[in-house]
């Protein structure tokens, strides 16, 4: 890529003048050049885990979501060599404990306690409805907001 130091427009390698001036082109060095942007998410595992372990263990992987600690039992004794299952288990555990937590902080704290112990609820309720939704898409993604919780890693 080349730009004109005049007009601060951009041309192919292949132009030799300006075409707004007439001037000189100059090569813009590499480091300058627009990288293009690939949305990286730290938060999606879903490339580690193979086609054929998604499509297989589909089922189990939503349970932990929809059953809670039930559901991740059942998730460990019907799919326990299945990474993806594994994986959704950890974050259907996360939420399990971060809304035990929840609702601990709830009992004590009268009022505020309850009112905020209300609100995490719903938003942990959206959460594993979220989840739910990306293990039938076959996705692998850490959970929003409970992600951030780092105590839980
Ligand atoms: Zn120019």
């Amino acid at each position: 890529m080349k730009f004109c130091p005049n007009c601060h427009l951009s041309y192919d390698d292949s132009a030799n003048v300006c075409g707004q001036c007439g001037g000189p082109l100059q090569m813009i060095p590499q480091q300058f050049r627009q990288q293009p942007q690939v949305a990286y998410d730290s938060a999606d595992h879903t490339a580690e885990f193979s086609a054929q372990d998604i499509s297989d263990n589909k089922v189990f992987a939503m349970l932990p979501y929809l059953m809670s600690f039930i559901g991740v039992i059942v998730a460990l004794l019907a799919a326990p060599s299945s990474p993806y299952t594994m994986f959704h288990v950890r974050q259907g555990l996360k939420i399990s404990v971060t809304s035990i937590l929840v609702t601990i902080v709830g009992m004590i704290i009268p009022f505020l306690g309850w009112f905020a112990a209300g609100v995490c609820a719903i938003i942990l309720l959206v959460v594993q409805i979220i989840c739910f939704f990306r293990v039938c898409k076959g996705e692998a993604k850490e959970p929003p907001i409970i992600k951030n919780l780092s105590f839980l890693k």
